[in-house]
């Protein structure tokens, strides 16, 4: 009799190189297209078409199965390019029927971030699981909710934080917390922009709940509390826009922000819609070192960086982790695991809250030129779920 195959196990080849190469992992061990985990993409803009939907091909666990738009003739191209059939095309008024389409298990929320809280909540209510696209709100309250119906009707809610998936990251992360270069105090990271058409969404207040703080800034903000699994006990920040520049009559342009951690730490963050599109953070560290992602918030070309003193000599050096992994792919893929495996998402609807939390502070602050105290919090990784394999 054959013997029984299990499709999950990776297929194992000879090696090509010499022990002493760099070893490329096990091969990809997909579920059989049947088995994966569907999802509905709610919103077909810059982010669906460019970056989620490409990523569902390289997925192992997930595909997609039905697409949301407010445009019709949209959809049906994008269907169609995707092998989705019409029969899971929706509109926004008929988005409830999702309810009646078993291939769906999860609704992936990619629209402006208003609408967030009611796509949420519709979802959870036609008894689908969400992934919802950062920021999750535009207020702490409409966060909450999206919390308590998704709590209600026992599905869960991921918030798409790719950083807080992505390898080098998660790598940065492990130094932090395991002091490798000594002990981060100063994490500086700066995220910009230069926004054009002063009528998109993005510049309108009710649509985007602010400028670039919660659109760019929100990156530095999630990444400082990943790094260091703290939350902060206070902030000081500023914000500013050119008087006369139409593009922020509604929403500020650029933040500066500093986050205050009760181990000590602080993280100094600009975020600016005003400038050459330009990512990265640096953890400075305490016993000769350095360590950071230059590029760090963008979709690829990331640049893992770190210096520190070796033999009396200041080694500095870009380690590759080798080929990037598609960000999106393993974010979306963590989050079928979490379906398939029923555990809670690393980056639940209550982390998102407490960046919704920090960024009212954040503010505050700005508004009244004081430092904002917030509550003290001292479990490590208070809000996040199961650590990503
Ligand atoms: P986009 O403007 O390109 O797409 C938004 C989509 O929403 C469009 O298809 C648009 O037609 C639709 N829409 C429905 N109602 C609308 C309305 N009233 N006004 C404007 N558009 C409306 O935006 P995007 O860049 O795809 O961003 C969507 C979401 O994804 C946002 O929440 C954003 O913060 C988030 N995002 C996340 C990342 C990431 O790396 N995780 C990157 C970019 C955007």
């Amino acid at each position: 009799m054959s013997e029984k195959i299990k499709e999950t196990t990776p297929v194992k080849l000879p090696p090509h190189s010499v022990s002493s190469e760099i070893e490329s992992g096990p091969l990809p061990s997909p579920l059989p297209p049947e088995r994966r985990v569907g999802y509905a993409i709610v919103g077909l803009g810059k982010l669906s078409l460019g970056q989620i939907l490409p990523a569902m091909a390289g997925c192992k666990y997930s595909k997609p199965v039905a697409l949301v738009s407010g445009d019709e003739k949209k959809a049906r191209k994008v269907a169609l390019q995707y092998g989705i059939p019409e029969t899971g095309i929706y509109n926004y008024y008929n988005f409830d029927d999702i309810k009646n389409n078993p291939e769906i298990e999860v609704v992936f929320i990619v629209l402006p971030n208003s609408m967030h809280e009611e796509f949420t909540i519709r979802a959870a209510r036609a008894g689908k699981h969400v992934l919802c696209e950062k920021p999750m709100a535009t207020t702490v309250a409409a966060a909450q909710r999206m919390i308590d119906v998704c709590k209600e009707g026992k599905r869960k809610l991921m918030i798409a934080y790719r950083i807080q998936y992505e390898p080098n990251s998660r790598l940065c992360k492990k130094w932090t917390r395991e002091k490798t270069y000594g002990k981060v105090r100063i994490i500086t990271s700066f995220h910009g922009q230069n926004m054009g058409d002063p009528d998109q969404w993005r510049l309108k207040k009710d649509l985007a709940g602010g400028g670039s703080l919660p659109d760019i800034g929100i990156y530095n903000l999630n990444t400082a509390r990943f790094l260091l699994g703290e939350e902060p006990v206070g902030v000081l920040a500023s914000t500013f826009s050119t008087p006369g520049d139409k593009r922020f009559r509604e929403v500020e342009e650029s933040v500066m922000f500093q986050l205050f951690f009760p181990g000590g730490a602080i993280a100094n963050n600009t975020c600016s819609y005003s400038i050459h599109a330009n990512r990265y953070y640096r953890c400075h560290a305490d016993d000769g070192g350095f360590f950071g992602v230059d590029n760090g918030f963008t979709y690829g070309d990331l640049q893992l960086e770190v210096s520190h003193v070796k033999n009396n000599l200041e080694w500095s050096a870009r380690p590759s982790l080798g080929p990037e992994k598609n960000q999106f792919a393993l974010e979306i893929d963590y989050m079928s695991d979490c379906v398939l495996h029923d555990k809670t998402p690393y980056t639940p609807g209550e982390e998102g809250l407490q960046d919704q939390k920090i960024m009212e502070a954040i503010y505050e602050s700005a508004r009244t030129g004081k430092l904002v105290k917030l509550e003290r919090i001292t479990k490590l990784d208070a809000f996040r779920g199961e650590e990503p394999e």
